[in-house]
């Protein structure tokens, strides 16, 4: 059998681990229910035993490497977290270390966002436009952000980088979990679409904000039959992600933007506003838009949706191949 690497994806609902050829072929997947209700050393069981699980079924093909994405504040490269919100209860685990001593081997660790952006930069839209450089923003529950610049992630000092989801837009915005005010996370979640569109009454037959429960996909779809309070909501949402694309094309000037994750589903709905503004705000944009926004020109800046579905889980499992080189694959 062929060598293959081990990615795991350590999510708030989900574990999914992962076998993965070099080339970011899925080989073999399971995927269960994070029992988060049974603590941190329970999740972590399952997770060595769904990797030895797998190890078991390759027995005969060769281990490259065992990398892991995991929701942050992860502190970088000694792989502890600190009150991650997704994962309550973990505060101060030493993920790195817990995992070493079980498995008995070196395990490679990231965040996730930042491992969505390496798999997309090695094997999704950076692939396809030849970017050895981008930076993606991953619309969840919150707002993720990661950076790969020249096929390696950055970190900064502490591995803190790519916070670009608590970015403020607005200082006398909603109160944000992080302490600030008004920050991208408030505008462009799953969490802020539901809030937003609860505030603005859609679905209420009136627009009394009956107590109608909605999901970010139920605002889609009302969006898209034409509600003219849906369709605000992604409007807001679209300027948003635009003056936070902005900031991100005026600081970076890099050749690509990715925008992932579940919400950005509703891409068709936000992105002629987040486009206008991006337009309107950036003026290194301006130098450099392309032609048309969909097809890609070199030597050009390009904003674009993410191309896999996976990517964090196959920037974990090719992140002990690259993490030292900066090779790509
Ligand atoms: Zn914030």
């Amino acid at each position: 059998m062929a060598g293959f690497s081990i990615g795991v994806d350590l999510g708030g609902t989900n574990l999914r681990v992962a076998a993965v050829t070099p080339r970011g072929e899925r080989l073999d997947h399971i995927s269960q229910p994070t029992r988060l209700h049974a603590g941190p050393y329970a999740v972590l069981d399952d997770m060595v035993a769904a990797i030895h699980t797998i190890l078991d079924r390759r027995r005969n093909a060769e281990l490259s490497g065992i990398g892991v994405g995991s929701p942050g504040p992860l502190e970088l490269p000694a792989g502890i977290l600190h009150h991650p919100p997704n994962l309550p209860g973990f505060d101060g685990l030493r993920l790195r270390e817990e995992l070493e001593s079980r498995l008995g081997g070196c395990v490679s660790i990231d965040s996730d966002a930042n491992l969505a952006a390496y798999g997309e930069c090695l094997l999704g839209a950076g692939r396809a436009f030849g970017a050895e450089s981008l930076c993606m923003l991953t619309l969840g529950t919150g707002v993720g952000s990661g950076m790969v610049l020249e096929g390696r992630i950055w970190h900064g000092m502490q591995g803190a980088a790519g916070e670009s989801g608590h970015g403020p837009l607005d200082p006398n915005g909603p109160p944000c979990p992080c302490g600030a005010r008004g920050c991208l996370e408030m505008y462009a979640s799953a969490t802020a679409i539901v809030r937003r569109a609860g505030q603005l009454g859609v679905g209420s037959a009136e627009g009394n904000g009956a107590a109608v429960p909605l999901t970010a996909s139920c605002v889609a779809q009302l969006a898209n039959s034409g509600d003219a309070r849906a369709l605000q909501v992604f409007d807001e949402m679209g300027r948003a992600l635009g003056l936070s694309l902005s900031n991100l094309i005026n600081a970076l000037d890099l050749p690509l933007y990715v925008v992932g994750g579940g919400a950005a589903a509703a891409w068709p709905l936000f992105a002629p506003r987040m486009f206008a503004t991006v337009r309107e705000m950036s003026y290194v944009y301006r130098l450099s838009m392309p032609d048309d926004p969909a097809v890609y020109q070199p030597g050009r800046t390009h904003i674009t949706p993410a191309q896999l579905s996976d990517a964090g889980l196959l920037g974990a499992a090719l992140l002990p191949l690259h993490a030292h080189d900066g090779a790509r694959a």
